[in-house]
């Protein structure tokens, strides 16, 4: 009921789940039964002794205290029972005390079963999930952002463990309760026992009326809070640029704003809940006000009043009154507990949805291992494209085995795109990509990722030591290599520098290292995967001149002997490689070695000719197409936003 349907971005993977909860049980459940088993007995039995009491109680007032009726347990033969008054007594307080005891004794077993079951079963849901999502393709993860994802795996597996440790406790405890409240009323007296139960259905209907009114309220609340928190952190994260424009005014009025909406929204919210109470007692205090008024006259009279007929005695009196007092609070949670469940069902439609989305890219059932013998890589007539319109238009080139290629063109020619399809984080349309006369989609991806080493401009570092930076993915590594690796990659020396040597924690939270020294690091990884084949992806941009000369020089060490391709703007750095392909627009539009493409004075040499430096010489045209890309270049980041 709270949750907003519109802007979930996960709408689509709620929508197909049938049956989520049902499935949380069968696929998690099932296996965990035991755990559950001990909790719903548990919780069953602990509520059972927690109503003998006032049970015991209205007996004895009526049996011992005012001698008023037989001394009779309810599922004890009568033979078992004593008959003198003071020892019927001490039964009862012996009773009483083991019933409080053991009460005590199943509610830590009932917590015990409840948590464990929940912690079970958020544990395994979450690495389910989160392993089901790392594998789903690109498109995915383009297409959602971060924090939607950490959301799932935080909030809808949080919500699911709340459910089943809270939520499903609290609707057995109310179950066993009202069931049992109403079995042992009825059976005292079945007349009063209606009066008595009468708030029940009531106070539900508030309960649920309550929850219903309020947790739009409290989404409002949520979101409200969640716009300040992001002013705050943006503001404070920008402050130089306020300090700089001198909008201090501007920005303390829309944080006033911010936070005035959140007053607003909470305050609305506050109103309805300090209603619940009172109004939940008015209720109550009716239902408890109908109880006494008819009991106390029917045992005051000795005889039922109105339509009231039979006896009524002032022990069973007096267990009414305790016992129309016991449900009450049970049953305040009622609404709670309809809307856990509703955001727990919601939160597992999410889960298994998003566990059942479609991987993108499939491996072939027969799919073979890859064997590189060359490292010849081949590109054939390839199409294809993110969405409809098609990004890479019948594109075709090759490489060599042992050769570098470089593909060249403007920002958007499709460059990246085209390598991302040999390491097949997307499957062309049409065409193939061929690894030594293999299509890329027969074979493993384990095999074929493991033949890639991929070096990209961004060098994400995990949180980590230096030590198991280089050897991700090769974990098997021993010191020597990690060193050797380092070193060919111009790295080993920075590396001692650090405090901790190789030791030394990187990545975020850890040290920070510069950009140079990030993609150093990156390379000594690919040194260290020693691949057939690699993919330097703007591997040095944004760097010195001095790092880049350090990286250049592991570079060329990296690329000696394999297969490699090279995306670089600056064409200094690729005029040596044994084949440039030039792509504009999705198309190869030129192809050939640096001297070759000069010699043709086309694309390449204009775009060779704004490195030199020589922009006045550029022709009108090639000015003109660079301008227009700008422009679109700009439409496609205000889309990305
Ligand atoms: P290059 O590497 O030559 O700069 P890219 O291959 O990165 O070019 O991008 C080619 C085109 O594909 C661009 O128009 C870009 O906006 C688009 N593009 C890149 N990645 C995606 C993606 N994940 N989803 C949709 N479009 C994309």
């Amino acid at each position: 009921m709270d949750v907003p349907a519109d802007d979930d971005p996960f709408e689509e993977q709620r929508e197909r789940t049938a049956n989520p909860m049902r499935r949380l049980f069968a696929a998690y459940g099932e296996e965990r039964r035991g755990v559950f088993a001990v909790g719903v007995v548990a919780s069953i039995l602990a509520r059972v002794l927690d109503l003998l009491p006032p049970l015991l109680l209205g007996i004895a007032v009526d049996a011992i205290f005012l001698d008023e009726g037989p001394f009779d347990l309810p599922l004890v033969p009568g033979r078992w029972l004593p008959t003198d008054p003071e020892r019927q007594f001490w039964l009862i307080v012996g009773i009483v005390l083991v019933s409080y005891l053991g009460g005590a004794a199943l509610h830590w077993v009932r917590n015990w079963g409840w948590n464990r079951f929940a912690q079970y079963v958020q544990h395994a849901i979450r690495t389910d999930t989160y392993d089901a999502m790392q594998r789903l393709n690109m498109t995915f993860f383009a297409d959602k952002q971060t924090g939607e994802m950490m959301s799932v795996l935080s909030n809808d597996v949080n919500r699911l463990e709340r459910f089943l440790n809270d939520g499903l406790n609290a609707a057995f405890r109310l179950g066993v309760m009202v069931i049992g409240i109403a079995a042992i009323l009825l059976w005292m007296n079945p007349q009063l026992a209606v009066v008595a139960l009468l708030p029940v259905p009531l106070i539900a209907v508030f309960t649920y009326r309550f929850v219903e009114t309020i947790q739009p309220k409290y989404a409002e609340v949520r979101s409200t809070v969640g716009q300040v928190n992001s002013r705050l952190e943006n503001n404070l994260g920008g402050i130089q640029v306020i300090k700089t424009s001198s909008t201090e005014g501007y920005e303390a009025d829309r944080v006033e704003e911010v936070s005035g909406d959140y007053f607003d929204a909470n305050w609305d919210a506050i109103e309805t809940r300090i209603k619940f109470f009172p109004g939940l007692r008015v209720l109550a205090g009716i239902g408890f006000a109908l109880t006494f008024t008819i009991g106390g006259l029917w045992v005051f009279r000795g005889e039922g009043p109105w339509l009231f007929t039979g006896t009524l005695r002032p022990g069973e009196f007096v267990a009414f009154i305790l016992y129309t007092q016991r449900f009450i609070w049970p049953m305040a949670q009622f609404g709670q507990i309809i809307n856990m469940y509703q955001r727990a069902y919601a939160s597992a439609a999410r889960i298994f949805g998003l566990m059942d989305e479609d991987a993108g890219i499939d491996e072939a059932t027969d799919a073979a291992e890859l064997a590189v013998t060359d490292g010849r890589v081949e590109y054939d007539d390839v199409t294809f494209g993110y969405e409809e319109a098609p990004i890479l238009d019948g594109v075709s080139f090759e490489a060599g085995g042992g050769e570098t290629v470089a593909l060249v063109g403007p920002t958007g020619a499709g460059k990246s795109t085209a390598l991302k399809l040999l390491l097949r984080m997307y499957d062309v349309d049409e065409g193939a990509v061929r690894v030594d006369g293999t299509d890329v989609r027969e074979v493993t991806l384990a095999s074929l990722r493991g033949a890639i080493g991929y070096v990209s401009q961004e060098t994400f570092l995990f949180y980590g030591t230096v030590r198991e930076n280089i050897t991700y993915g090769t974990f098997g590594a021993d010191d020597e290599e990690v060193e050797a690796a380092a070193a060919a990659a111009e790295a080993h020396e920075f590396v001692t520098n650090l405090p901790d040597g190789y030791d030394t924690m990187v990545g975020e939270r850890g040290v920070k290292l510069s950009g140079g020294q990030r993609q150093r690091l990156a390379i000594a990884r690919a040194m260290l995967k020693d691949p057939e084949i690699l993919i330097l992806d703007e591997a040095t941009s944004d760097v010195d001149t001095e790092t880049e000369m350090l990286i250049q020089r592991s570079l060329d060490r990296l690329t000696a002997d394999r297969t490699t391709f090279v995306i670089a703007h600056r064409l200094s750095t690729v005029k040596d490689a044994d084949g440039i392909v030039v792509l504009d627009d999705g198309e190869v539009v030129e192809r050939g070695t640096h001297e070759e493409l000069l010699a043709a004075d086309g694309l390449y040499a204009s775009l060779w000719g704004v490195q030199a430096g020589e922009i006045d010489a550029l022709p009108a045209e090639f000015v003109e197409r660079a301008t227009e890309r700008g422009a679109r270049a700009d439409v496609d980041a205000d889309l990305d936003d």
